[in-house]
């Protein structure tokens, strides 16, 4: 599903990930955790497009296809979907309006017929009753004076509309209750099947332990330093990172 190689990135002549390697199978979920700064965002950014980012060497390949040539969209319509750490609020476009036309933009690339109005707003519905939320906020601009929970639930209802193959999701978890956590982390779980594949950023275990880990990594200094299960999450969250820095130097 994807295969970074050596993967080198620098924002404002700053590198931030220097040789990092990261292989997804797919059905699979990997987490990616570190110390605040260490350039998880910057990890998930690259790999959806985000245009700040500068890549200096390495190569990313999503289901055999090199990426790094395709735009943002492209990429998209290609079913790569990136829930941001903090969604950007988007006044005076309309939230429902803006999601169909990502969805009718991936149903043209597939060669699929644009959804009417009416089927497309059937359909949202359909995902809202799924997904158990029970707002109507969406209705409003693109997370225009959105909650935390609710930007949060509405790139549930986007992934779950978009219906992509590898969702990158960067703390999801952040700004959230214990309940709205466990919401979406139920609305993740039930968009899981053996051919989607996850990266989930987390700076905490607590989210782990809601969106089961087959594997957990840990970035420093610019590349993926440790890999290992649930486990290594556990032992980061008694002990924290500290310990880590702490067992390399010995080394
Ligand atoms: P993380 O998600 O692990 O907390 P980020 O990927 O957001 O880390 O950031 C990695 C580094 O890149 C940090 O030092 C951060 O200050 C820097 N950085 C991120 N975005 C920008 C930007 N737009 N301009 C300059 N520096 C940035
Ligand atoms: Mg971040």
């Amino acid at each position: 599903m994807l295969h970074v190689k050596e993967l080198k990135v620098a924002i404002d002549n700053q590198v931030i990930l220097d040789g990092l390697n990261l292989h997804i199978k797919e059905g699979e979920v990997h987490a990616i955790m570190g110390p605040n700064g260490v350039g998880k965002s910057t990890l998930a950014k690259v790999i959806s497009a985000h245009p700040s980012y500068e890549v200096l060497g390495g190569s990313i390949h999503y289901k055999g296809k090199d990426i790094l040539e395709m735009d943002v969209s492209e990429r998209a319509n290609e079913g790569i979907f990136l829930a941001f750490q903090t969604p950007i609020e988007v006044p005076g476009v309309n939230n429902i309006y803006f999601l169909k036309q990502a969805y009718n933009a991936k149903r043209v690339k597939n060669g699929l017929e644009e959804a009417s109005a009416a089927e497309f707003l059937k359909l949202v519905k359909e995902k809202i009753a799924q997904l158990g939320i029970k707002t109507d906020v969406f209705k409003r601009d693109l997370n225009a004076g959105f909650s935390g929970g609710e930007k949060k639930q509405n790139e549930m209802l986007q992934m779950s509309v978009l219906e992509p193959d590898l969702f990158l999701l960067d703390e999801i978890d952040s700004g959230l209750d214990v309940d709205a956590l466990k919401s979406v982390a139920n609305g993740v779980n039930l968009m899981l099947n053996e051919n989607r594949s996850v990266l989930l950023i987390t700076h905490y275990q607590r989210m782990l332990e809601y969106i089961k880990p087959d594997f957990v990594h840990i970035l420093h200094n610019g590349r993926i330093v440790q890999s290992g299960d649930i486990s290594l999450a556990r032992e980061i969250e008694k002990n924290g990172y500290a310990m880590l820095e702490k067992a390399r130097s010995a080394s």
